[in-house]
């Protein structure tokens, strides 16, 4: 089974659009972080089961309201849902039990399984739809022994959750890196976020799959510069010859960190590169195109599938989902069949 992990709007790309892209092309699950995210989903005419990987007790009738289904991790999160269950006089509503295997996030101890499950076995308002955990570093060929670790963890789990329950739930551990790196750990599901915008982490370099998202922009204004002028907020660029300098709508309000300008990250224009310099504005960017043969109103990429967002991330020393989910919603989304 698949399940689309779709939290922080689906990765900055939309959750509403991609969910429903998604739930056409048949996924078996949806996955969010928050009760607020599901309830969108669901308002957006949503219909595939949604698990919420991190849910507040505060929204638990939230949650049964709009059939989303929680993740309880720890005693006092499944206490309060199967108090909030029996209010609302739910019977076997659908809940997933989190293990902690060693990422030491969210979820229970192991030893614990074999308790819990019998435990919810007597259990009338709630049913046990899947138990989970998650690789702590999967994308991580230094810490294949730890991983290796993990995942007998969780097959141990699954045996003892299975005797102490009667049966055995689906049960999940992959996210992308996991199912590309460690293929014979999928068990009956597994969880992809990134991976569905090509993005997979691969041990070894290049992976098979296919980048798909581009972040484009425009000139707004060409400056020409002579010796000693300077560029943006504080004089942090200062030419020191005749330059170019190109102004574009994009700027840390946008989810463009104050990481980039002063020479680190480029975008392209007609494939030529052009260095972010000067600092990060809330707005704009300035960049240098004294190379380039470019004109006001001209096109600009900064990551495509060719010159990845993974790239541009890596340029500024973070990675493809902290850029990704940060892009501002005053960036306009298309979808692109
Ligand atoms: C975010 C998340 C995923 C998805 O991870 P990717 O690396 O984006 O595939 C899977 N499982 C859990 C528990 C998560 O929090």
């Amino acid at each position: 089974m698949f399940l689309a992990v779709v939290k922080a709007f689906a990765y900055g790309s939309d959750d509403v659009v991609v969910a429903k892209y998604l739930e056409k092309l048949g996924v078996d699950y949806f996955a969010v972080a928050y009760i607020e995210e599901g309830v969108a989903l669901r308002k957006a005419g949503v219909k595939t089961p949604i698990l919420v990987l991190h849910p507040q007790p505060i929204n638990f009738r939230k949650a049964i309201e709009f059939n989303l289904e929680p993740t309880l991790y720890s005693e006092r999160v499944l206490k309060a849902f199967i108090a909030t269950a029996a209010e609302m006089k739910q019977k076997k509503f659908p809940v997933h039990i989190k293990f902690n295997t060693g990422l030491n996030r969210l979820g229970f101890q192991n030893k614990a399984s074999k308790r819990i499950a019998f435990g919810l076995s007597k259990e009338n308002t709630i049913k046990v739809k899947s138990i989970f955990s998650h690789l702590a570093a999967s994308e991580d060929s230094e810490e294949r022994a730890f991983t290796l670790r993990q995942i007998g963890r969780f097959s141990e789990i699954c045996e003892a959750f299975e005797s102490g329950y009667g049966k055995l739930p689906l049960r999940h551990l992959c996210n992308t890196s996991g199912v590309v790196n460690y293929p014979g750990a999928t068990f009956d599901m597994v969880r992809c976020g990134i991976g569905l915008y090509g993005y997979d982490n691969r041990i070894g370099g290049c992976g098979d799959l296919l980048p798909v998202l581009s972040l484009k922009s425009v000139i707004s204004q060409i400056h020409k510069l002579k010796k000693g002028d300077s560029v943006g907020y504080n004089r942090a660029y200062v030419a020191d010859a005749k330059k170019t300098i190109a102004t574009l709508p994009l700027g840390h309000a946008d989810g463009i960190g104050r990481q980039y300008g002063n020479g680190v990250g480029c975008v392209s224009i007609q494939n030529q590169k052009a260095p972010i310099v000067g600092n990060v504005c809330m707005d704009m960017i300035m960049i240098d195109v004294s190379d380039i043969d470019c004109q006001e109103g001209d096109h600009v990429v900064v990551f495509d599938p060719v010159t990845t967002a993974e790239h541009f991330a890596e340029s500024g020393k973070t990675i493809s989902y902290e850029l990704l989910t940060a892009l501002s919603r005053r960036i306009k989304r298309r979808l692109v069949e």
